[in-house]
């Protein structure tokens, strides 16, 4: 028997550590994705692929005779290419769809050999899903599968069933704002001052009044008008005049005559950070990655690389016509006409805070990134509520960040599905990395992470929030990337520690 790959950061269990829920046998994984989760998936030492979700063995043939090519170290996604041609947000909307289920799946039936399909099911019947240990969906399957589940008690899937409650934009700020609100009613003014991280905005069409009153408070200033359920600066566009959304705003949400007529979609608009901090003359925000494992209680790793996504045109505020000088989505920066693609347009985080250290010293850089994980934790805790929590699941999070030329940092957006393509070899690496040490903390081999540094979350037992403090129990780490967050909660206070 050959000997299976080493993976970094992953410690080799030893004796009976490793006999997890599942006793000795392989890890059974499906996987929606054709990019860098499956290299990750397939390189995992006694893992093994089985089929996608409601193939019938017709199909599973098919699509072995379609796309069977034979497995091989070498990626789709170090080409940077999904097989699939899809981006990793296929959906233009991320609403979700509760009567077809639309997916991508590798429908691995043999490990190293792999079929691209794409393909609509119907919603299938009550059934137990018990052929996988663990499964690497897309919203899309979850939405449409989830409610007519049941999990076996060992199993982990990605995604809770309404994450859409932290991701989509204008539910994002809904909830943000409550907590806001809510802490100002029971710890004063100043605390909720210390949510001032996400910029002024307002949901279209449903706050387009109170909107225009703050645009008039405001005259001169630049708003950004954003599609909720969109992303990759999708529809997106920058206005410094009412007049420049009525045309949007006649074709997009006229009062309904037509009862046909489709629901308008739902914009948030925001105000603009007109001065963010600059690098090159070039604007950037930063991506951090965060695994939340549970929601009651909340339990959060962030991942400490990241990258920031620079825009490709040099910042003004003269053209704000221009997407290539004001978003900063690698999908929208990489069709500008000078894109270079060998020199693409991130930088890792670890090579940002260097330049940012040196120009403004180790104090200040600490500042920027313990508010980044006040952000994290503040957002995390403003729907903690409300997510489902199910401890069949986890999340991984895409956090955008922006920095204004105070080194201020702003919540942009938080993506459920942050892209997990890569654009290169070095971006290949950093996904690699993010997306083993997720493996490493689910830890489903059970092999429990051993070492040196002690790590410290919230006491399981602690179910609520208005606990005065919670209890701290101890986690121990070892090897890795990610570390968990920690804070502390008093009634609506959160604090990271
Ligand atoms: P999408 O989901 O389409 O990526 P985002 O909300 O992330 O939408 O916005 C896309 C990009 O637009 C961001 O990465 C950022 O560069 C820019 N952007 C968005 N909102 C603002 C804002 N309020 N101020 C400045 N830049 C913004």
């Amino acid at each position: 028997m050959s000997k299976p790959n080493r993976v970094p950061g992953y410690m080799q269990s030893k004796g009976n550590r490793n006999r997890g829920p599942i006793g000795d046998r392989e890890i059974r994984y499906k996987c929606s994705m054709t990019n860098t989760i499956l290299d990750v998936l397939r390189a995992r030492p006694g893992w093994q692929e089985v089929a996608g979700p409601n193939v019938s063995a017709q199909q599973q043939q098919q699509q072995q005779q379609q796309g069977a090519t034979k497995g091989s170290a070498v990626s789709s996604t170090q080409q940077g290419k999904d097989k699939s041609g899809s981006s990793q947000n296929p959906a233009p909307n991320k609403e979700p769809t509760n009567t077809t289920t639309s997916f991508k799946t590798s429908n691995i039936l043999k490990a190293g050999t792999v079929a691209n399909a794409s393909f609509s099911s119907p919603l299938p019947a009550r059934t137990v899903d018990g052929d996988w240990d663990f499964f690497w969906c897309d919203r899309e399957w979850l939405h449409a599968n989830y409610d007519s589940m049941f999990l076996q008690e060992h199993q982990k899937i990605l995604h809770f069933r309404n994450h859409y409650e932290l991701t989509r934009k204008n539910l994002m700020v809904k909830n943000l704002k409550r907590l806001r609100k809510q802490t100002e009613r029971e710890q004063g003014k100043k605390e909720a001052e210390s949510f001032d991280f996400f910029p002024t905005t307002y949901e279209l069409p449903s706050e387009y009044h109170i909107f225009v009153e703050e645009f008039k408070r405001l005259p001169g200033i630049i708003w950004i008008m954003k599609p909720a359920a969109k992303s990759q600066g999708r529809g997106i566009f920058l206005f410094r005049k009412l007049k420049d959304i009525t045309d949007w705003k006649k074709g997009e949400y006229q009062p309904l005559t037509d009862p046909n007529r489709e629901v308008p979609e739902t914009y948030v608009v925001q105000r603009y950070i007109e001065n963010p901090y600059l690098i090159g003359g070039r604007k950037f925000d930063i991506r951090v990655y965060v695994l939340v494992v549970s929601y009651n209680p909340l339990k959060v790793w962030l991942y400490r690389g990241g990258f920031g996504r620079f825009s490709n045109s040099r910042f003004s505020l003269d053209s704000i016509e221009d997407t290539y000088v004001h978003l900063t989505n690698v999908a929208v920066q990489k069709t500008a006409p000078d894109y270079d693609p060998d020199k693409g347009c991130k930088w890792a985080t670890q090579q940002l805070r260097q330049y940012l250290a040196a120009k403004h010293g180790t104090e200040v850089v600490r500042k920027v990134f313990q508010g980044i994980d006040n952000i994290i934790i503040k957002s995390l805790h403003s729907v903690q509520k409300i997510i489902i929590n199910d401890k069949h699941c986890f999340e991984m999070y895409g956090y955008d960040i922006l920095l204004d030329a105070n080194l201020k940092p702003w919540l942009i957006e938080i993506n459920a599905s942050p892209s997990l393509t890569a654009s290169g070899k070095e971006d290949y690496d950093l996904k690699y990395g993010v997306l083993n040490d997720v493996l490493n903390v689910l830890d489903l081999e059970n092999s429990r992470l051993v070492g040196s540094s002690t790590r410290w979350f919230p006491d399981d037992n602690s179910r609520t929030l208005g606990a005065r403090i919670m209890k701290l129990h101890r986690y121990i780490d070892h090897d890795l990337q990610m570390t968990p967050i920690d804070f502390e909660v008093t009634r609506s206070k959160v604090k990271v520690t």
